[in-house]
């Protein structure tokens, strides 16, 4: 029998990440993190970081770093909150602005933080049937809501919004919140920073995780109308003033700083993608079209958790939702030539 205290505590079922393994000989397509090492500016940053710097706190306004990523948008640095990564940004918007009655709603198959986090703040939620190709319905979101997220691209499918479509879902959607998350949208998607312009209640979230390759610093950010970025820091300033630290905010600004390199392994990134997606279909995987770094995969003859279970011998680690409508799928992070070589070697041993 548990204490009596035990039936005090919280009960929740927490978001469970991609595993990380500590080896450097497995091939890891799991987490969707980056092949590439971060821009040559962040390395230089952590060699001559003065360490007694360590000794006072960071600058909880995270300015450099705000007017970095603000010159880069074309936005003013009101316009820029900061976070511990995007799941941090994305918790904080959640605790913020989804606090009506009304349940928010988000795609049936999505990120599966969205959940937990409903769940840890209490917010009702709904979800919408993405249609047999994992494309989303606008004219799901036009009733009446608590709030709206989506992400573009979406995860784990890699499917798109074009920005018509995105302006479309802001045009129906004007008295909540809308939050776009745009962890995966240097990899071809279409960004929403546009409709920044016209939309006060618009949030965007994105990462330094994926792109950025930089998801062992944890940075992410949100852009928006000053209203929106002033609630945010209010919430942060309630709970932690010291969310980002002074190490992490010089390396950041470091690989904001580097647009040439940013662009150069994004195209990278993509251009495997293409060559791995069109290598997929030919050994009869049905791939759906990706706008990330990862390929959303099914074979119409071979059971998923077996070819996860096979490559996971092979020492190459991908990623398996035992979920309802996704649990015959993989997702397959976008390696480097090389490891998806050795991917698609395996892949062809296995079928
Ligand atoms: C990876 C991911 C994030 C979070 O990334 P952080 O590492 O916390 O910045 C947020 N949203 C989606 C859809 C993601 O895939």
């Amino acid at each position: 029998m548990d204490k009596p205290f035990v039936a005090k505590l919280r009960r929740i079922d927490p978001y469970v990440p991609g595993e990380q393994p500590q080896s450097d000989t497995i091939i890891k397509l799991n987490a969707n993190e980056n092949p590439y090492p971060p821009a040559p500016g962040v390395q230089n940053v952590l060699r001559t970081f003065d360490a007694a710097r360590l000794a006072r706190y960071p600058d909880a306004n995270g300015r450099a770093l705000k007017s970095a990523l603000a010159a880069r948008f074309g936005l003013r640095p009101t316009q820029v909150f900061l976070g511990n990564g995007s799941d941090d940004v994305l918790a904080l918007a959640f605790q913020s602005f989804f606090c009506s009655d009304l349940p928010i709603v988000y795609p049936d198959i999505t990120y599966s933080f969205y959940p937990v986090w409903c769940d840890l703040f209490r917010i009702p939620y709904r979800t919408l049937p993405l249609d047999d190709d994992f494309c989303i319905d606008l004219r799901d979101y036009d009733a009446p809501n608590g709030g709206v997220i989506v992400p573009n691209p979406n995860a784990p499918t890699g499917r798109g919004l074009t920005l018509d479509a995105l302006d479309d879902l802001l045009r129906h959607n004007t008295d909540c919140v809308v939050i776009i998350d745009e962890a995966y949208v240097d990899f071809g998607g279409q960004s929403a920073v546009p409709l920044l312009e016209t939309y006060e209640n618009l949030l965007i979230v994105q990462t330094m995780s994926k792109s950025r390759s930089l998801a062992g610093l944890r940075v992410g950010y949100a852009l928006g109308s000053e209203t929106l970025i002033d609630t945010l820091e209010a919430v942060k300033n309630s709970y932690n003033s010291y969310t980002m630290d002074t190490l992490t905010l010089a390396a950041a600004e470091a690989a904001v700083r580097d647009e040439d390199y940013f662009q150069q392994i994004c195209r990278r990134v993509i251009a495997t993608r293409e060559r791995t997606a069109e290598a997929l279909r030919a050994l009869g995987f049905v791939v759906s079209p990706s706008q990330s770094n990862f390929l959303f995969v099914t074979h119409p003859r071979k059971d998923a958790p077996a070819i996860f279970a096979y490559l996971r011998e092979q020492g190459i680690f991908v990623r398996y939702f035992k979920l309802p409508r996704i649990d015959t799928y993989l997702r397959i992070t976008i390696g480097t030539d090389e490891q998806m070589d050795r991917l698609l070697d395996a892949l062809r041993s296995y079928l």
